[in-house]
């Protein structure tokens, strides 16, 4: 008898085989969609929603299917065989709708998480701000209370999404002279069509705006869209479900595809006589085949019950160091041609691979700490 994930794999693969259309294969939403682009995503966002494939690792209450770490798998996997667009809340799926769960309203929850799920919302992820990055507990866009509404002023930036997005989880600062900072934090759920915020793009040398720096000027926020407790946003910002760990082990699957391309279209080319392109790929592919040994490890430990590691953090650095491998590479084994091709983007969007989502001397840090056992740093 099938085990449950084998089920659910055999049922997400028979459901892509009927419903993908060949036109939607390796389309990827990006920050900067035309209108007929976003409506496309948005309609192939609703179907994965109804049939229950947009969030498995959801809890069934919100339209996803309890799924366990195996079944997260086994979605990941198929998705990416099938090369389908996955829902267009790349980062409100994993990481907003937890926070909202674990800390919003009934009222809050009613109203955010099925739009976020189908994809009517776009929701993005108000953080980052000129002078608060890895050190984001120094964020000073502020929120000061007016009766019934705060007053948020101030300027967020790297915000993804924020182009296109509709609603914001943001976080501000309610207590200025908070110590630790951490205690002054709140975390609020804000309209971006509200007056008062103006979003501009952020061009990346991708070429694409994926980006916005968002100005906030007096923008009148309800207390009833606070997400959580007042200065107890730093709680919510770190919350997450245990499902973020299937996203962190099936973060392989993209690279490897691609480093599969490589090979083949190396070998097309006749570029793979001499012996220092072959050094290249195959050192290349080793790459691969680690980041795959170090997500099955991941998704073991997980799927056993244990309570995570710091291997999202080995994790992430593997990822981000063979994405950029992997442009370079290509640069290294097809000569120039391929900056005209579609390694173009392998060489500048891994870039940033590094940055996002905690930088590698971050995640070194973390792991010099809690795996080598290495003195903590002054911080
Ligand atoms: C693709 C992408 C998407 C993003 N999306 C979002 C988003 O949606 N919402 C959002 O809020 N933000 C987003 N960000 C911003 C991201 O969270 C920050 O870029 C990241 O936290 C780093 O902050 P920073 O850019 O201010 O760099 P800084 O923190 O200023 O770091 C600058 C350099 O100093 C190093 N450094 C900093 N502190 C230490 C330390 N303690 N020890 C050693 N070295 C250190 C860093 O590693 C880095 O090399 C995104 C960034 C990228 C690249």
């Amino acid at each position: 008898m099938a085990t449950p994930d084998e089920a659910y794999r055999h049922e997400l693969r028979a459901w892509l085989a009927e419903h993908l259309p060949d036109d939607l294969r390796g389309v990827r939403f990006s920050g900067a969609p035309t209108p007929e682009a976003l409506a496309t995503l948005r309609a192939w966002n609703g179907q994965l929603a109804e049939a229950g494939h947009a969030a498995p690792a959801w809890p069934s209450a919100w339209g996803g299917r309890d799924a366990s770490v195996l079944e997260q798998r086994a979605h990941a996997e198929e998705m990416a065989a099938a090369d389908a667009p996955g829902p267009i809340n790349a980062i409100g799926i994993p990481n907003i709708a937890p926070a909202i769960m674990r800390f919003g309203t009934p009222e809050q929850q009613e109203r955010h998480l099925r739009p976020l799920l189908r994809g009517d919302d776009i929701w993005c992820q108000g953080f980052s701000e000129p002078d608060a990055g890895s050190d984001l507990a120094s964020l000073r866009t502020t929120a000061r209370r007016d009766g019934d509404h705060y007053v948020v002023s101030g300027q967020k930036m790297w915000t993804t999404l924020a182009t296109v997005a509709d609603w914001c989880e943001l976080l501000v600062r309610t207590d200025p002279e908070a110590s630790p900072p951490q205690a002054g934090i709140t975390a609020l759920l804000v309209d971006m069509r509200s007056p008062g915020i103006e979003v501009r793009p952020l061009r990346t040398m991708t070429g694409s705006a994926e980006f916005g720096e968002v100005f906030f000027d007096e923008v009148r926020v309800p207390v009833s869209a606070r997400l959580g407790e007042e200065h107890q946003g730093w709680r919510v910002a770190t919350a997450t479900l245990a499902n973020e760990r299937g996203g962190v082990a099936a973060l392989h699957l993209s690279v490897r595809r691609r480093i599969d391309e490589l090979i083949a279209e190396a070998h097309a080319a006749g570029a793979t006589e001499a012996p220092a392109a072959r050094h290249r790929l195959v050192e290349l592919w080793a790459a691969g085949e680690l980041l795959r040994l170090l997500a099955d490890r991941a998704i073991a430990r997980a799927a056993a019950g244990e309570p995570p590691g710091p291997e999202s953090s080995i994790i992430k650095l593997a990822w981000s160091a063979t994405g950029q491998q992997l442009g370079e590479t290509a640069l290294a084994v097809l000569g120039v041609g391929a900056l005209d091709g579609r390694w173009a983007e392998a060489l500048t969007e891994a870039r940033s691979w590094s940055i996002a989502g905690g930088t590698s001397e971050v995640n070194r840090t973390i792991v010099a700490e809690r795996v080598l056992g290495l003195p903590r740093e002054d911080r």
